[in-house]
Formats: structure tokens, sequence, C-alpha cells
């Protein structure tokens, strides 16, 4: 049998974009993969070895570090290509030193992959660099749970005196006394000082205080591990350089376009889906009232599509005038292949004057909550209007919904993008019995609403608009906050 052979590889901070080309490599050539339970399931897709989760209480205890070692020991003496995955970077407070020299013991082949480690990366991807020209030249790195007796103890002294940046890795339970150490040590209280919490995740916070405060904010914000304490001057650079946290409130179909949107737009997307669209069952007489309007209305893609699902109903639709609401809705329209006009103002006003002349009535196919104010002014202006609801919107009863209403205060931008997201959001805010955090949290960030509608739900519910775009569409929005940034 051939020789077996351990890799300690680094994983990187998490985003399994962020791993190296050798780690990816190795991952895929691997018999067996042992890794800790904090990695992202993600960077494991495709992968054919034996998955061995060593972080996991597996029924009966944990792994202990010896029994790493022997289970590394074990599985490369059989012949395997062992991958021992670990986060960040092997070498740095991940017992890689350890492990390969418990396979140097033996005998074992092994090699070293370095990774992307967290104590640079998480704080970089909250816009802090750890060293900047003019602001601090070094940086130490150190752990802020010592185990008792192992090492010599951190020389909280020495630290204090070296200025530059201090990064400290494990530091969420012992947070409290290290700030205090260091203080007592002749750091000043007012050092900016911020928490990074599972830097390069999807759900990746930071906040951000004077040392003084900074304990007791974290507790506040229920800050947990993995996360990396930063003290000093370069923490202030986040305000520049940290990406803005967007809400993206839409249902969970469009969350992956949306956030793909809001990050080329340079914001960091939160996905939380506030609602969801249910199906309404169909008037018997649709086709009938399809046949009798000269026009059909179309006020979202979600309602083509409900709508095309039936395949009856396209033949009808091919001959009618189209009327979409705005890009997003004749796109949709045509990759269905049908062609509709898009009026170049949306309201009343500006659907009428495009319909003058050339249609006397027309069919709405939307949601059952779609605001009535477009049909409204329509029928004021003599059109004969008809209405169909195709779907409902209802509350989406998501988990991550109720993740970000939990950690509203660490978002920087609402962006709402119809009437019921507000309501929706604030009602399970409430069934929480988190309404006064959310509410404020939504006064302290940015509140943009998409349309008119959306922001007089938004007045309606108590909650001040910052911004509303002229043209109503997400992206349309993104711009605008981002020209604000
Ligand atoms: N070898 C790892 C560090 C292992 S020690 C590396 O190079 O990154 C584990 C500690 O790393 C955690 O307690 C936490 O302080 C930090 N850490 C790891 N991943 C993190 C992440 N994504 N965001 C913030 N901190 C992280």
């Amino acid at each position: 049998m051939a020789r077996g052979k351990v890799y300690l590889v680094g994983a990187g901070p998490g985003d399994p974009e962020l791993m190296t080309l050798k780690a990816k490599r190795l991952l895929g050539q691997a018999d067996v993969v042992l890794f800790d339970r904090l990695l992202d399931p993600r960077m494991l897709d495709g992968v054919k070895a034996e998955l061995i989760d060593v972080g996991k209480n597996a029924g009966r205890h944990k792994l202990n570090q010896e029994g790493i070692n022997q289970l590394l020991i074990d599985k490369a003496e059989a012949g395997n290509i062992v991958v021992r995955l670990k986060g960040g970077d092997p070498y740095l407070f991940g017992r890689g030193g350890e492990e390969a020299l418990a396979l140097q013991e033996k005998g074992i082949l092994f090699e070293v992959v370095p990774g992307v480690t967290s104590s640079i990366a998480a704080p970089e991807l909250a816009g802090i660099p750890v060293t900047h020209r003019g602001v601090a030249s070094s940086l130490v790195i150190v752990t802020g749970h010592e185990e008792p007796g192992k090492e010599a103890p951190l020389d909280w002294k020495a630290i204090a005196a070296l200025g530059g940046t201090l990064v400290v890795l494990m530091g969420v339970s012992r947070l409290e006394q290290n700030v205090a150490a260091l203080i007592e040590a002749g750091k000043s209280p007012q050092t900016p000082a911020a928490m990074v919490e599972k830097g390069g995740w999807p759900q990746q916070r930071m906040i951000s205080a004077t040392l003084a405060d900074i304990a007791k904010k974290a507790k506040e914000a229920r800050i947990e591990s993995p996360a990396i304490l930063v003290v000093g001057e370069v923490v202030l650079l986040a305000h520049k350089l940290g990406k803005k946290k967007i809400a993206i409130l839409r249902p969970a179909a469009q969350q992956k376009e949306s956030a793909a949107l809001a990050e080329s737009y340079g914001f960091s997307p939160i996905s939380a889906p506030a609602i969801a669209l249910a199906k309404k069952p169909l008037p018997d007489d649709l086709l009938a009232r399809l046949r009798k309007a000269e026009c059909v209305a179309f006020t979202s893609a979600n309602g083509v599509n409900m709508a095309l699902n039936r395949p009856d109903l396209r033949e009808t639709l091919a001959e009618k005038m189209i009327v979409a609401i705005g890009p997003k809705t004749a796109q949709a329209l045509a990759v269905q292949g049908l062609k509709a006009t898009v009026p170049e103002e949306y309201s009343s006003e500006g659907m009428e004057k495009m319909l003058r002349g050339k249609c006397r009535s027309i069919l709405f196919l939307r949601s059952a909550q779609g605001s009535q104010y477009l049909s409204e002014g329509l029928k004021a202006s003599r059109l004969d209007v008809d209405d169909i609801a195709l779907y409902e919107v209802v509350p989406s009863g998501d988990p991550l919904l109720d993740e970000l209403i939990k950690s509203a205060n660490s978002v920087d931008i609402f962006a709402f993008t119809s009437s019921t997201t507000a309501r929706f959001l604030i009602e399970r805010a409430g069934a929480m019995g988190l309404e006064k955090q959310l509410r404020l949290a939504l006064a302290a960030g940015t509140v943009a609403a998409i349309g008119k509608p959306t922001a007089e739900e938004l007045a309606r519910q108590g909650v001040e608009v910052d911004i509303m775009p002229e043209n109503f569409t997400f992206e349309a929005m993104l711009a605008v906050l981002r020209e604000l940034a």
C-alpha cells in the first residue's frame, strides 16, 4: 500500500473563496478530511473524501488534541491522503505545530499549507487595515484565552507600551478581564477598539467603541465566538473603509440576485426575507375578463411569472397591449417572449398619458395587496379598470428575518422594497418582543423606500424615510445610497 501523507491545510477565515488554490486541490484529492466544527460547510461542497468533524461531541465526548493527533496518525498509517483542515492559518494559534510534531515523531510524511489568517482578514474585511502609514507600524497578535499554567503569562505592560495595533484572538470569553488588564498596564481607555465577529462569513458583524466601553458594548450586542478584538487607532479607518451593511427584505427567491447587485454597488448584503408570495386561487372567469380587456398591466416580475405559469393565458396575453410598470417587469415579460411598454413615469398620470387613445379598458394582474393608487387614478380618468389578484404577500416566517431583527443595531441600511416588507418586519419584531430595539435601529440607520406606497406605509408606521429614488427600482435605490455613502 502507498504511504499515507497528512496535509495541514489553512482554510482561511470562513468564506470558501478565501481558501487557497492548493487547499481546494488537496480537498479534491484527499481520502480523509478532518475538520473543526466552525468550518463553513460550503468548503466541503463536492468533496468525496471521508469527512470527520473532530470538533463535534459525536455522541460520546469531543476528541481532545491527543485524540486528533492519534486519528491523523492512524489514517495516514492506513495509507490515506489526509487533509487536516484548520481555520485561518494552521500555525497561528491553531495547534498545527503540535500536530506536525506528533506526525514527525511517528515518521509520517506531512506538509503544511498556509492559509489566510483571520487575525488580519477579519479586521480587513470590516474595513480595518492592521497597519497603516502614519497610524500604526506594528502589529501584535496575542491569545486572549490563555490556558492557565501552560505558557508564560502575557506581558500586558510591554504590549500596552508598544503602540501600534493589537489583535486578540479567542477574545470573547475573557474580554472584560483582558481589557481591564490592558488599561491597568497603561493603555489609554480612550484608544479605539473593535470586535469583529465571524469575519468573512455572511453574518459578519463589527462593533466599535473606546477600549473602556468595548466590553460593555460587546455584551449588549451579544458578540459571540469566533470574534477578534482589535485595539488601536487603525480602528477609526473602518468608518471610511468598512462596507455598509444593507438588509434586503425581499422574498427568498429574489435574494441571490439582489445580494449580488448590492455587492456590486459596494455594500455588504444581509439576506432577511420579510415576505413570501402565496399563490391565490384564480377566478373562474379569469380568461373571459382577460379577453374583454384591451390592455393588461403587470406591476411586478413575480406577477408575470405566476400568470405565465398558466399556459392557457399566454395566447390571449400575446394579443393584448401589455403594460409593465418598470424595467424589471418588462424584462420578465421579455424572457417569456412578450413585449411590453413601460410608462415614462410611475404614476396614474404617466400611465394614462401612455394609454390615451390606445385602450379604454385595462386589467391589472398583480398581488392582492397591490396599492390601489394606480387603478384609482385610472378609474378617475374614465378608464374601465379590472383587477385580479394573482398572489398574496404573506409574512415569510424565515429564520433569517429573526436573526436580522436580533442584530438590527448592526445594520446600516434597511432596504424596503414594498409596503409589505415594512409592515411584516415591524410585526415580526413585535411578536419577538423586539419592536423597540428595531425602531431604535431604524432611527439610527438609513431607511430606504423603493417608492411612494412603501414610503407612505413607513410613515404610517412612524418610521422616518431617509431616501427614495426617483426611479422606483432596487438598483436605482442602491445608486442613491451609494452616492450618500
Ligand atoms: N488559526 C486561526 C486562529 C485559530 S484561534 C487563524 O489563523 O485565523 C481561533 C480564534 O480565531 C477565534 O477564537 C477567533 O478569535 C479567531 N477567528 C477565527 N476565525 C474568525 C473569523 N472568521 N472572524 C473572527 N475571528 C475569527
